[in-house]
C-alpha cells in the first residue's frame, strides 16, 4: 500500500464511512449509510448485447453509484475497487475460466497510473475464487473517453480497438468494467475474444447506465 493510500485509508477507514458519500454514519450491511441505502438502485436486467452470453451488474447507474466508481477512476481511491466487486454477484450457472478486465490503451494507463477495471477484475476473481488474466486482452489503439460520444460515434470509437491473444482459445471468459452505458466497448472486447477462439463470454460492470434504446 502506497503512503498516499495508506492516508486516505485513515481519512476514509473502510466500514465506518459510507462507501458512497463518505460521511461517518451507522452503515448497513451493504457499505452505506440509510440515506446512500435508499438512493442505491440494484440491478434487475439489461438488454442483450451482441456476442455476449450473459450480463450482470450490481447497480443502476445514479448519483449514489456513480460518486463510487468516480471516486476509483478519477480520485484515485483504489480501496473502492473491493466494495465495488463485493457488489457484483454473478450467476451460479456461468463457468468462468478467466476473469478479464476491459483494458486500457498503455498511453491511458501512464496517465492514470491504474486501470480500475483491473482493480475490480481482481477482487472480483479473488473473492469467487477464479482466475484474474490480464494478457489475453489489449487495446491495439487509443481510443476517446465513450461519455461525451453519440451511441454510433461510441461504436466507431472501439471498433477494432481490441485484440486478443490465441491463448483465450476454448477459455470461458468474463470481462469487466466499471460501467456498461451502450455497451460497445464489451462487445468489442467480446468480438475480438471469439475472433482469437475463446468460448462463451459473460460480462459484468459494477454500474449499468440505462441508455434510450438499451
Ligand atoms: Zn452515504
Amino acid at each position: 500500500m502506497s503512503l498516499a493510500e495508506r492516508i486516505v485509508k485513515v481519512i476514509y477507514p473502510e466500514g465506518l464511512v459510507c462507501d458512497s458519500c463518505g460521511r461517518e454514519a451507522v452503515l448497513m450491511e451493504n457499505g452505506f449509510c440509510p440515506e446512500c441505502a435508499l438512493g442505491a438502485e440494484s440491478f434487475i436486467n439489461a438488454p442483450y448485447l451482441e456476442g455476449v452470453d450473459g450480463y450482470t451488474a450490481a447497480y443502476i447507474y445514479n448519483d449514489v453509484s456513480s460518486r463510487m466508481v468516480k471516486r476509483l477512476k478519477y480520485g484515485g481511491a483504489r480501496y473502492m475497487a473491493r466494495p465495488l466487486a463485493r457488489a457484483i454477484v454473478l450467476p451460479a450457472d456461468w463457468h468462468i475460466d478467466a476473469v478479464v478486465p476491459v483494458p486500457l490503451h498503455y498511453k491511458r494507463f501512464r496517465e492514470r497510473g491504474f486501470n480500475q477495471s483491473e482493480l475490480i477484475s481482481k477482487h472480483l476473481a479473488e473473492i469467487n475464487g477464479l482466475e484474474l488474466r490480464t494478457d489475453l486482452l489489449e487495446r491495439i489503439r487509443p481510443t476517446q473517453q465513450q461519455t461525451a460520444l453519440s451511441v454510433s460515434a461510441r461504436k466507431r470509437n472501439v471498433k477494432d480497438a481490441f485484440e486478443a491473444d490465441e491463448a483465450c482459445k476454448g477459455l470461458e471468459i468474463l470481462i469487466v468494467d466499471d460501467v456498461r452505458t451502450t455497451g460497445s466497448t464489451l462487445v468489442a472486447c467480446a468480438e475480438a475474444l471469439r475472433k482469437a477462439g475463446c468460448g462463451r463470454v459473460y460480462a459484468a460492470t459494477v454500474c449499468f447506465a440505462r441508455t434510450e434504446g438499451g
